[in-house]
Formats: C-alpha cells, structure tokens, sequence
C-alpha cells in the first residue's frame, strides 16, 4: 500500500514536470475508483495551469487558481509521468496531458484510490479537513502529544495511526518508530511520559525521511518507466520479524495483533 513516503516521492518527482503546466487534455477511460471519477472532471481540468503540487497526509493535491485536483491511491494506485505515453494496460484508468507532452498516467489495479475536483478551499473538503498535523510540522510535537492523549487509554500504536491524532503513519511505520523510541506497542496512550513522546515523534520523523530518502534515489523511475512503483523498504527491526533475533539484543521478536492489523515488538527492548 503506498505510505507517506512514496506518496511525498511522488510528488517530488512529479513537480518539476508539472508545476506551472497547463492541461491539454484529460482522458478518463474507467471512473469506477472509490468514488467515482467526475464526469465533469475532463471538460473542467482542461486548459488550467498548475500552480502548485502539495502533499496532505497521504493525498497529492495539483493547485490551480481556484480550485485543487485531488489524488488518493488508495490500496494499489500510482500516477507516473512519460515523455511518450505507451500503449494503456487494463489498470491505467486516467491520462492527464500536459501541455508539454508529458503524460501521467494514473494505474489502479484495485481501483480504491480516487480522483476529485475540489473546490477552492481544498483544506476545508471533508476528507482534509478533519486531519491530524503533519508529522513533519512543528506544531506536532510531544507537548501537543502529550495533551491530545492525556485522556486517551487506547494503546499509544493505535493512537498513533489514528489520523485525526497525526496523519500519514501507517502500520509499518507506527511498528518501527515504537520500536526505535523503545515503547511498547500496547502501552495506553495516556500513559506514554513527555519525554517518551518527544522521542517519539524524533523516531516517526526519521523512519518516514528514511523512507523518503529511499524514494529519492528512484525518482528517476517515475518517468519513462513501466515498472511497478517501488516501495521503500527500510531495514526493519520489528515489522514482519515475528520469531526472529531483534537486531539490538538478540530476544525474539513477538507479534501480535492490534486493531486487526499485525503489531510486531521485541519484548525486551520495549518496555
Ligand atoms: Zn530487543
């Protein structure tokens, strides 16, 4: 599933190639996403100049003056750039043309992703506007932690991919920053000290920039390429390791489950 980090590597890749481009043409040739792709959307997008690209939790938002084309890939979506568009394969649902020629063609196998106009301002749409900060902003440290859990007794890994809480930190990530701030998974929220949460947040903020940075070297991948977008596989110390030797001090990694996903934590470390 792609994460905040391949979708911030999407945007990054895609910037260059389409800020301040105008759209020649959009062609829609399957609107049954998670909802389903406007039929208006073509006759609306055509002919705007993007202004700016922007990433919010795990949506890509191309600007224009007055309103914002929003991008979602849901389980299984990628949108990637080619000087000269091959033949479309079954998944690719949406192009968008620029007027430079660039294509971005939008694949989805699964089809949960979306595409939507939104209207001017996009942050107050329903989908954005009830999310959590960045983990990147400043305004997301462990203070505002601290107080938005001092009432909550869910597990602090529950809390912690509760986008409302904080955006963008799925169960990949979530396992390992617990495990590289030493916190065990199921600890309730509220009882997660300051100081634990501080490092906390350091921990989410480096493994998501490993990532990242794991993406940037494949930037050159997003154009003029037919492979299937990578995802940045970090060097895990909990995620998918249950049974294994934990990498600091050799106890076996344990997994169990959380919310319905997995949760894996080395019971000596995390405590
Ligand atoms: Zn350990």
């Amino acid at each position: 599933m792609p994460e905040l980090p391949e979708v911030e590597t999407t945007r990054r890749g895609l910037a260059p190639l389409v800020i301040g481009r105008r759209v020649s043409a959009m062609y829609v040739y399957d609107r049954r996403l998670r909802w389903s792709v406007p039929s208006t959307l073509p006759k609306r997008l055509t002919g705007r100049k993007i202004d700016a690209i922007d990433r919010r939790s795990k949506y890509l938002l191309f600007r224009s003056s007055s309103d914002t084309l929003l991008v979602h890939f849901g389980m299984t979506g990628s949108l990637r750039a080619f000087s000269e568009a091959p033949p479309r394969t079954p998944h690719d649902h949406v192009d968008i043309v620029l007027d430079s020629g660039v294509t971005l063609r939008y694949r989805d196998p699964r089809r949960f992703g979306a595409i939507l106009w939104v209207p001017h301002p996009a942050d107050a749409h329903p989908l954005l506007a009830y999310l959590g900060p960045e983990p990147f902003d400043p305004v997301c440290d462990a203070a505002y932690l601290h107080a938005a859990l001092r009432s909550r007794t869910a597990a602090i890994k529950l809390a912690l991919m509760d986008s409302h809480l904080i955006v963008g930190v799925g169960n990949i990530y979530a396992t390992e920053s617990l495990f590289r701030a030493r916190i065990r998974p199921t600890t309730p929220a509220n009882r997660v000290s300051k100081a634990r949460l501080a490092r906390l947040v350091t921990e989410v903020r480096e493994t998501l920039n490993e990532a990242i940075a794991k993406g940037g070297s494949t930037l050159r991948d997003y154009v003029d390429s037919r492979g299937e977008p990578g995802y940045f596989q970090l060097h895990y110390y909990a995620y998918g390791r249950n049974g294994l030797p934990c990498r600091v001090c050799g106890a076996a990694i344990r997994q169990i489950r959380q919310g319905g996903r997995a949760t894996s934590y080395c019971p000596r470390c995390q405590r």
